[in-house]
This record gives C-alpha cells, sequence and structure tokens, in this order.
C-alpha cells in the first residue's frame, strides 16, 4: 500500500482512473481496472482499507455467505467459515489489496470532483490542495457513509446517554442498563439481541414500521440464495413469493409489536428497507426479553417521548436509524443525484452528462451489496476500457 502523495499532471494524455473509497467496492473495481492493465488509484481518507469494519460492533458476521461475499480475483479463506465475522472481513480486505498490489493512497479524502476544463477528463480535489486529474472516475465512498439521526424536537437538550449505532462497540458498557435501541433495521435488531445477551437490565426496540424478518438460513439454504434467484423478478411476482414463505419461517409476532408488514418484501427493499436476517431477534421478542415499542417522536424533560403518548426513561439511547451517502458536496454540483442523493446511475452506467464518473455501492439488492459491488467492478472496468482506450494510462509489461 502507498502512503506518498499522488502524482498528477493534468498535461499527461495518459491519465489514471481514480477510485475514490478504499472500502470492498473500490478495492474490487481497483482490481478489475489492474487485471486489464489499466492503472487504477485508490485514495482513501482514513489510515488504512476497509475502515468502516474496523468500526463496526463487535459481535457482527457478514449475513451473506462468506462465497457470494467474495470480491473478484481472491476467495475469502474457508477457514474464516460461512458467516464470515467482523475482523477476518478486515483481514480479508487488507490481503486483497496486497495480493492485488493495489495501488492506495491513504489519508486522502476527495472534497470535490469536476470537468477538467477542456473537458477531456475529471478534475479532483483533495486533502492538502491536491488537484489530481483523471481520465476516469469511481465514487465508491459507501452507501453507509455518515450516521443520520432524525430530527428529534429535544434532542439537543437531552441530557441522557444517547449515541448512534455506528458508536455502539459492545454490550460491555450497558450490563445492567436499561437501554432503548432506536430503529429496526439489521443493525437495531442485532444490537437490540446483543444488549439482551450481554446483561443489560432491559432492552426495549422502537419500531416505527414493522419490518420483513427472514431466517439467515433454513436447513442449510441461505436466504442470499433466494434473493439471488428472485432478484430479476418482478417485484409483485416476489412480493405474493415472500408472503407464504414468511408465513412458514417467521411465527407471528403481533401480539409482541411486531405484525407481519402490510407492504410487500420486495416492494420494501427497493425503497432500502432490506428484510431484517433473524439473528436472534424473533426468539428474543418471543421471550419478552427485547420489548417492542412505538417510534420515538421526541425528547423531553429528560425523557424519551414515543408515537403513542407513552414516556419512557431508559439509561442509554442507542440510534440505529441509519446513515447517508453524504455525496452533495462531492458531486452534488454535477447534476449526477436523485432527489433522495443518490446517483442516478451505477456500475457501469454513467450519468449521461457525465461520461466517465462511475458509481459503485450505493445499491442495497436483496442478492447482497458485496456480490453486486464484485459485479460492478468488472462491467465498469470493461466500460471504462471500451470508452476511454486512449486516454487511460497502462501498468508497465
Ligand atoms: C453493519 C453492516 C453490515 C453489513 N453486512 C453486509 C453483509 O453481510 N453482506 C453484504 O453484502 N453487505 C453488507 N453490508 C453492506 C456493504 O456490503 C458494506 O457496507 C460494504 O462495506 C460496502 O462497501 P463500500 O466499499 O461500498 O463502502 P465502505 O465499506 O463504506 O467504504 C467506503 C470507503 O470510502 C472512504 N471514503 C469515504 N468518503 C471518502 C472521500 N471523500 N475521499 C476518500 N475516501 C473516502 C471511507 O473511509 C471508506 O473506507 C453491511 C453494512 C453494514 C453497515
Amino acid at each position: 500500500m502507498a502512503d506518498s502523495t499522488p502524482s498528477a499532471s493534468p498535461s499527461d494524455r495518459h491519465r489514471p482512473v481514480y477510485v475514490i473509497g478504499g472500502g470492498p467496492a473500490g478495492l474490487s473495481a481497483a482490481y478489475a481496472l489492474r487485471a486489464r492493465g489499466i492503472r487504477a488509484v485508490v485514495l482513501e481518507k482514513s489510515d488504512g482499507v476497509g475502515a468502516p469494519w474496523r468500526r463496526h460492533y463487535d459481535r457482527l458476521h457478514l449475513h451473506t455467505t462468506r462465497r457470494l461475499s467474495a470480491l473478484p480475483g481472491l476467495p475469502i479463506p474457508r477457514r474464516f467459515g460461512r458467516w464470515v465475522a467482523r475482523d477476518d472481513v478486515v483481514r480479508y480486505l487488507e490481503k486483497y489489496a496486497e495480493v492485488h498490489a493495489l495501488e492506495i493512497v491513504t489519508g486522502v479524502e476527495v472534497s470535490r470532483v469536476e470537468r477538467t476544463p477542456d473537458g477531456s477528463g475529471w478534475l479532483l480535489h483533495a486533502t492538502g490542495g491536491r488537484e489530481l486529474t483523471g481520465a476516469a472516475v469511481i465514487v465508491a465512498t459507501g452507501y453507509n457513509h455518515t450516521p443520520y439521526v432524525p430530527d428529534w424536537a429535544g434532542l439537543d437538550t437531552y441530557t441522557g446517554e444517547f449515541l448512534h449505532a455506528g458508536d455502539y462497540r459492545s454490550p460491555a458498557p450497558y450490563t445492567g442498563r436499561d437501554v432503548l435501541v432506536v430503529g429496526v433495521g439489521n443493525t437495531g435488531a442485532e444490537i437490540a439481541v446483543d444488549l439482551v445477551e450481554g446483561g443489560a437490565s432491559r432492552v426495549r426496540l422502537s419500531v416505527r414500521t414493522a419490518p420483513h424478518i427472514v431466517r439467515r438460513s433454513t436447513a442449510g439454504w441461505a436466504a442470499q440464495y433466494t434473493g439471488v434467484l428472485v432478484r430479476r423478478l418482478p417485484t409483485g411476482v416476489v412480493d405474493r413469493l415472500a408472503r407464504p414463505m414468511a408465513k412458514l419461517s417467521v411465527p407471528d409476532l403481533s401480539a409482541q409489536g411486531l405484525p407481519r408488514p402490510d407492504t410487500g418484501l420486495y416492494t420494501r427493499a427497493k425503497e432500502g428497507a432490506i428484510p431484517v436476517q433473524d439473528v436472534g431477534l424473533i426468539d428474543a421478542v418471543r421471550k419478552g426479553r427485547v420489548e417492542v415499542v412505538a417510534a420515538v417522536d421526541g425528547f423531553e424533560d429528560g425523557k424519551v417521548v414515543l408515537a403513542d403518548g407513552t414516556r419512557v426513561s431508559p439509561e442509554a439511547v442507542v440510534a440505529a436509524t441509519g446513515y447517508v451517502r453524504s455525496l452533495e458536496g462531492l458531486v452534488g454540483h454535477l447534476d449526477v443525484l436523485d432527489t433522495r442523493g443518490r446517483p442516478v446511475a451505477h456500475g457501469a452506467r454513467t450519468p449521461q452528462n457525465a461520461p466517465g464518473l462511475y458509481f459503485t455501492g450505493f445499491t442495497t439488492p436483496i442478492s447482497g451489496t458485496l456480490r453486486e459491488v464484485a459485479m460492478d467492478a468488472e462491467k465498469m472496468a470493461k466500460a471504462i476500457v471500451k470508452n476511454g482506450a486512449d486516454a487511460l494510462s497502462r501498468l508497465p509489461g
């Protein structure tokens, strides 16, 4: 891994492809380009690859299988097991960068991307006043970029312990304490279970919309396999197929506050709410060890106000309320984002008004994001070679 300043000469006819972000998406894109003899330089703002994975909570394992989570050009070692642990994901990403001799510059944050004045390439503004010119740019800064906390009334004056799930590591600080987890995505569901198993005295889970819950694996068949099989089917068909399957595999938790959702599983997934993979939530809710409560409306007099009017006084609140993409500063001025701040094109397709600007990792397919970025990498590399042949800097040999 390089740690020097990337060289750039805007007058060079041949330019590298710059990849912004050294997570799984950026690393696999760099590999796919390198495998085609194209120089790709990864710019990573932190001091190593896979930075978000180093910060995730301790008990995290991939919900997708080892085999279907591998990036192109390197299988994940068998010894990491079927559901790969967080630390092993980091080990794998480090090995991936090393084995493929990827050119990675750490400690460089890209703040803005714009067309070169002559329109022949892309100019990147980065840490320390750097200006780098690339033949093409791949934005791989992550779907889960910036922790999001709703604009709750009274939160600014709330003095109780409050943290975003991105800062949660383990249940140890909460042993014997009363904790409210807000949000029932995969992260909120798993943190609630972690707290119960770690000895919190009371765990409540605040739910606005009941989620679809699926078993991570049934008789050896991973939920991800179904996701891969149905991915291209019409949304309504998948919604209809999912309903009886859910009834068979997941008990009715209405009495405990988690009714089956009215909106179909795939409809919800396409809106960005991927199903919750059960890693203990069903059991914990059935046994009353995780109590489901209404959505949070705000904070008042040191209490949390819920949508049904109840006021609760937990000792700590963990907001598992998701992340935002934060692409506005980087590329917002290029008119390449939709109303929700997501890129209008991804993978091999570039926005019509921004040829040579690629995005990867900004979708949440039910077949798995890692599998998706691995496939995107090959498609983008092919497209870049096809569209930019003369302008690309090639590796020697
Ligand atoms: C808790 C959790 C569990 C997940 N589990 C799974 C799973 O089991 N299976 C699955 O398929 N997917 C999973 N995902 C989804 C997804 O696969 C991961 O988030 C994955 O890390 C995405 O890779 P990425 O490279 O797109 O983004 P990231 O891993 O977020 O990497 C982006 C990188 O870009 C860097 N960066 C950001 N902005 C800049 C900038 N301006 N300049 C330079 N560098 C920048 C960041 O420091 C970071 O290193 C999970 C996500 C989360 C949050």
